[in-house]
């Protein structure tokens, strides 16, 4: 342990958190279609707007040999994205039993706790409930309304908030909604794949977005998954000397020709990934397209890993320390890899933890 590493962990509360994830454990994480199906087709959804639905299987076996496989390479984490992973519990459940697991799901039917008890579950909710009909609904449908109902008070589910840089101004009054329903919210960044262009265009950047997002954490501190620090990083695309894009990005397919480059560029990346897709065999770029445009990617959990595998970084100073490990064990919360009742507690006094003030001064 260096010597600064060792004055930092004085701080009782970063003392508890490295604690905390030491304990845990290294993750070796992987990303998973379970399903190519899907019962919305939303506007600016990356799973359909690449037709990643063409590889799939039907046969369980497939999975069988699947999770004999990533056990054996040593995956300990996955999470569940594209297609609908509501509509494919049985494969849900079964991963369950070997992994742990984060699924990321519409909302539209609910995930029951049978067999999934612990399972953290990320619900979308894109704008406000007007915007999110239009973009989700087809303009009809109230998914909102249904997801409200189906996890109200279910402490597996926190809501994965998407926000576009005109839609700022709905977030006070979308969150106490979201945290009266007896659930968490992160954030994240709408794309616009879809090039609706306006009030979704990212190109207009998120500073009002962060804005409210800071706004959020100081009235509700215990209740926001991010701290001001990540949301910095997030919306700025920036890190150190770093510019987010594909080659800083740590969270591509390892075993792909396609990214051998990137993985010898100097940058570090997260070794044992690779993003499968709903055949479970063959994998694509990474977790949210093969062939995207990476100007367009402010995904939240793809900003985790960045932060988190920049460890020796974040030494250079408490506060940036106190950036880096709050993230960290942010991810592990969140994914139910430390305890989380003791984490709701810790929650609030990272919130309150004054390091940040000086961590996201303006420069
Ligand atoms: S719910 Fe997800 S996978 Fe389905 S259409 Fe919407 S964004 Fe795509
Ligand atoms: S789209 Fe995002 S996650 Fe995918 S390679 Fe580009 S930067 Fe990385």
């Amino acid at each position: 342990m260096t010597q600064s590493l060792r004055t930092y962990l004085q701080d009782p509360l970063l003392h508890t958190l490295y604690q905390r994830v030491r304990a845990a454990g290294p993750i070796r994480s992987i990303s998973l279609d379970i399903t190519h199906k899907c019962n919305l087709r939303c506007i600016g959804c990356y799973y359909f707007n690449e037709d990643m639905d063409r590889h799939y299987t039907e046969d369980d076996a497939d999975l069988d040999a699947f999770i004999e496989r990533e056990l054996q390479r040593g995956t300990n984490f996955i999470t569940i994205v594209g297609g609908e992973p509501s509509i494919a519990l049985r494969r849900l459940r079964k991963l369950y039993r070997h992994f742990k697991l984060s699924v990321a799901t519409n909302g539209v039917k609910r995930i029951p706790k049978e067999g999934l008890e612990e399972l953290p579950i990320g619900i979308a909710l894109w704008g406000d409930p007007e915007t999110d009909k239009f973009l989700r609904g087809g303009g009809k449908i109230d998914i909102f309304s249904k997801a409200l109902r189906h996890y109200k008070d279910d402490e597996r589910a926190f809501w994965y908030f998407t926000v576009a840089p005109g839609q700022a101004h709905v977030i006070p009054e979308v969150v106490p909604r979201l945290l009266d329903n007896g659930n968490m919210v992160l954030f994240n960044y709408y794309s616009d794949l879809a090039g609706l262009g306006g009030p979704y265009d990212y190109r207009q950047g998120f500073d009002a977005v962060r804005d409210q997002i800071d706004r959020m954490i100081e009235r509700y501190p215990g209740r926001i998954l991010m701290t001001p620090y990540f949301n910095k990083v997030i919306a700025t695309g920036k890190l150190f000397d770093m510019t987010w894009g594909y080659e800083v990005c740590t969270n591509v397919s390892t075993n792909l020709e396609m990214n051998a480059e990137r993985m010898q560029n100097g940058y570090p990346y997260n070794r044992h990934f690779r993003a499968y897709n709903a055949d479970f065999k063959t994998t694509r770029r990474c977790c949210t397209g093969h062939q995207r445009d990476c100007a367009s990617c402010f995904d939240t959990w793809e900003h985790f890993s960045w932060i988190m595998v920049h460890a020796k970084k974040h030494l250079r100073s408490f506060a940036h320390f106190t950036g880096w490990l709050t993230t960290v064990y942010l991810f592990y919360f969140i994914n139910r890899l430390v305890d989380f009742q003791e984490g709701k507690q810790l929650l609030y006094r990272i919130h309150k933890h004054p390091a940040f003030a000086s961590l996201v001064a303006p420069e």
